[in-house]
């Protein structure tokens, strides 16, 4: 959907602020540009929608060689996202998201009807927010408002320019979650711009990470986190990469162990190897009974079983898995199916969560799945 080719941009002083660039974004794949400041991510970007135009190389946008194509018919096609967001401070919420389609003919009512959507589509309601004025909102409102107004024209691609780098951290995180959720549905081709690698990592399909004008390593989060492509990556990840790289490695079905596993109507069995899960008729989760229990109470297993509350779907991060672990003190928590039956898949184990993280960091390194890695030493169970 982006392509760059070869791509250089010098400034008049001499700079070289991109050199010889080539890289892809797929349609509907969401890029994070990773890099310290100066790097040349803006300059990517801007150039993209014929801001800046390179020094040399080419670019295309849907296939087409965009210094060919006309800037303002370009621009139409790319929802432009900025930290200083540009609201008009004289018209309202509504008008300032309004604005594009009504320039683009659409009437003005109908215009103002989508804008409503569109605000409820970032979390505002229109009918509080839409008459407000730019200086009557939050930092984090005003940025959502950028996101609505680029979003009015639906364009198929969007270019995000650290557009969450002023609020506060917390407010980010909001916002960045709220627009991955948005991403999900309206699946735009995303340039998205930062310095942070934590929110690089968060929203990026895919990272570029940025040297001086140049791309160091192009890769999925969890392959720049767990194999850095050379030393100048490696650092700016940062020492605790194999703590950020929890948080974007999914649990898999492999990496699960099987308890002993007992059902509810069972009577109590005599002997039991320490614990054992408890499931109700549909293999569902239900909890657990100890085996001390077992053996000492007389009954069925549902009238003696304990609740488990550590309990995530597969497919939640490791991260989730560990702080699960920590909110309940537990030392397993149980793994369920991902889609509404529940169904109990296994148990992750402080043990198997951490080979769960060296496996799937030798398979990013080995492009190979997770579970075809053998591991040297195998931590005991
Ligand atoms: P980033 O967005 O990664 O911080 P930029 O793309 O803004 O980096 O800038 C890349 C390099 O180009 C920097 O060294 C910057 O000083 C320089 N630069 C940016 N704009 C201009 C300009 N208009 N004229 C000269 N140099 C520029
Ligand atoms: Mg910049």
């Amino acid at each position: 959907m982006i392509r760059f080719e070869n791509v250089t941009k010098r400034y008049a002083d001499g700079t070289t602020a991109v050199d010889n660039l080539s890289f892809e974004v797929a349609e509907g794949e969401l890029v994070t540009l990773v890099g310290p400041s100066g790097c040349g991510k803006t300059t990517t970007m801007k150039m993209v929608n014929r801001l800046i135009e390179p020094t040399d190389g080419r670019i295309y946008v849907g296939g087409d060689d965009i210094s060919a194509t006309d800037p303002v018919e370009l621009r139409r096609r790319i929802g432009y996202v900025i930290q200083q967001v540009g609201l008009f401070p004289h018209k309202t919420v509504l008008d300032n998201t309004a604005t594009v389609p009504h320039l683009l003919g659409v009437k003005r009512a109908a215009a103002r009807a989508r804008a409503a959507e569109l605000l409820e589509l970032v979390g505002l309601d229109p009918s509080v927010h839409g008459g407000r004025y730019p200086e009557q909102l939050s930092g984090g409102q005003r940025q959502r408002v950028g996101v609505a107004r680029a979003l009015a024209a639906d364009p198929p691609v969007l270019l995000m320019d650290e557009p969450f780098g002023a609020v506060d951290p917390v407010v980010r995180e909001h916002l960045q979650n709220e627009f991955l959720a948005l991403q999900k549905s309206v699946r735009k081709t995303v340039l998205f711009v930062t310095h942070d690698i934590e929110e690089a990592v968060r929203l990026g399909d895919r990272i570029a990470v940025y040297g001086q004008g140049t791309i160091e390593q192009f890769d999925a989060p969890a392959a720049v986190l767990g194999a850095p492509a050379t030393p100048y990556v490696a650092d700016f990840v940062g020492a605790d990469r194999g703590l950020k790289r929890l948080s974007v490695t999914p649990i898999e079905p492999g990496d699960l162990e099987q308890p002993p596993v007992v059902h509810l109507d069972d009577p109590l069995p005599a002997e039991l190897p320490g614990w054992a899960v408890v499931l109700d008729r549909e293999e569902k989760l239900h909890g657990w009974i100890s085996a001390e229990h077992a053996a000492t109470a007389k009954g069925t297993v549902g009238e003696h079983a304990r609740r488990m509350e550590a309990r995530l779907p597969v497919g939640a991060s490791l991260r989730q898995a560990f702080a699960t672990m920590l909110q309940h003190d537990a030392g397993w928590i149980a793994v369920t199916d991902e889609d509404s039956t529940g169904r109990f898949l296994g148990v992750l184990t402080p043990a198997r969560l951490h080979e769960a993280l060296r496996r799937s960091t030798a398979a990013d390194a080995r492009d190979i799945p997770r579970d075809e890695v053998e591991l040297e030493t195998v931590s005991g169970r």
